[in-house]
């Protein structure tokens, strides 16, 4: 939905992947049997005292500020603040979360207000009234934009890099809910809306769009929106009022006192080496192999990817095969199934095989299609073998090579166009799936005799 009269601001919150939690040595293992990864610290026990901050959590957030362009606050003292709110996910009462650790960044030009740091609540099943505690304390980054998203689809593009950078950061973590957002929408000047708890990123473009619509309609028929907080209902695709707005006031920040402020010196910052990100990665694709850079930027979007392109140049493979093989058909099977590589549980290995397969023509492009979606979808392909099964090749030879006894005089007396004739028969039976070379060699055997 493209508009010039939206606002709209973000907060990301992403779940980092430190072996331990922010305050206590309890592991960040939240998959595991519920509550057993949990202290006297990250549960609130009376008398816990939180551990010095995990420095691992600092490094990260550094490296994402270094990588967001924006300025890491040094020679200052940073303090960890509680931020009060009552819920049975969250056993002291309070939140810690940092004051800002980074500030004046900037993604495809969109300004990053600020970079923190807080800890991850439990989780509470409202429905069975169970708490798991595995997740408390787990160290969360947040993103704060400005508002400077016009439109829902500005955002999707934000989100998208986004996610490609911190897939070349590899500081978070990937399972499903590691990203969550929080949305601030106004339109026209009205009231400002802010979403909660949106759990994935496709999820903010649904709630973004169906909130642009309900204000913008609220709007036409002069009523008022009203400055909320709205929960985002994913299986429903729509955004529901609450009717209670925290302010600032209720969250009765205070700096913890059981911690000393963190502290970064400008000698730390710049001992934080980064990774390849993906501009540079796409400039060294272009100039090592020789590719075309749109084919380098369509590689680098998912770093797996390129990665695979690398080995297979490196052994051999043909550059310009493997970049359109991986870009066109790979993607299109992957967008298809709205799957990245590591998703797809595709190894190198099977990779290789049908790209080899393809650069020394054993295979058409069609059945390199079709081993990939078996490979996708059942984890294993069986279908070179069943094609090189030259039992029922020759079954379905015999069979053609009967119903044409014509053709067969005609070739027997030098027509070669009739040895095509047979050919194109026996493929179209194999509904083109067999091997062409092992057809002609067993059609010519058979003919021959
Ligand atoms: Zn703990």
């Amino acid at each position: 939905m493209e508009r010039d009269d939206v606002i709209i601001g973000l907060e990301i919150h992403l779940q980092l992947n430190t072996e331990s939690k922010l305050f206590c040595t309890c592991s960040t293992d939240y998959q595991k049997e519920p509550n057993t990864n949990i202290c006297e610290v990250c549960t609130s026990q009376p008398g816990a005292k939180p551990m010095a901050i995990n420095e691992k959590a600092i490094e990260f957030t550094v490296k994402l500020a270094k990588a967001l362009n924006a300025q890491v606050l040094t020679e200052k003292e940073i303090f960890v603040q509680r931020k009060h709110y009552f819920y049975p996910d969250l056993p002291s009462n309070y939140q810690r979360t940092s004051m800002p650790i980074a500030v004046k960044g900037n993604l495809n030009g969109i300004r990053i207000r600020e970079i923190h740091l807080e800890e991850d609540p439990g989780r509470y099943d409202i429905r069975t009234g169970l708490v798991e505690y595995n997740r408390c304390g787990n160290p969360l980054i947040e993103i704060v934009t400005e508002p400077d998203f016009k439109s829902s689809e500005e955002t999707k593009k934000f989100l998208d890099k986004l996610a490609i950078l911190l897939d070349y950061l590899e500081i978070t973590r990937r399972e499903e809910g590691s990203m969550r957002v929080d949305a601030n929408i106004s339109l026209r000047g009205s009231n400002r809306v802010e979403i909660k708890n949106i759990n994935s990123f496709r999820g903010v473009i649904t709630a973004l769009n169906y909130e642009i619509t309900r204000q913008s309609t609220l709007l036409k028929q002069n009523m008022k929106v009203e400055r909320e907080t709205r929960h985002f209902d994913e299986s429903q695709g729509i955004t529901i009022g609450s009717r209670k707005k925290e302010t600032v006031d209720d969250y009765r920040y205070i700096p913890d006192p059981d911690l000393v402020p963190i502290y970064v010196t400008k000698e730390y910052v710049d001992s934080i080496q980064l990774p390849e990100l993906p501009e540079q990665k796409i400039q060294r694709l272009v100039e090592t192999y020789k590719i075309k850079r749109h084919d380098a930027e369509i590689l680098a979007q998912d770093k797996n990817i390129s990665d695979v392109f690398e080995k297979l140049v490196k052994e051999n493979i043909n550059s310009e095969l493997a970049v359109k093989w991986l870009n066109r058909d790979l993607r299109k099977q992957l967008n298809y199934r709205s799957m990245n590589f590591s998703d797809s549980k595709l190894k190198y290995s099977d990779i290789k095989q049908i790209i080899v397969l393809l650069s020394e023509k054993k295979i058409h492009e069609k059945i390199a299609e079709q081993m990939l979606i078996e490979l996708l979808d059942k984890g294993k392909t069986a279908i070179k073998e069943k094609l090189e099964d030259e039992e029922k090749i020759s079954a379905i030879i015999d069979e053609v090579l009967l119903n044409n006894k014509k053709v067969v005089e005609d070739y027997k007396q030098g027509n070669e166009k009739a040895f095509h004739f047979l050919f194109g028969q026996v493929m179209k039976l194999t509904k083109k799936l067999a091997e062409p070379k092992i057809v002609e060699k067993l059609l010519k055997d058979k003919l021959d005799k």
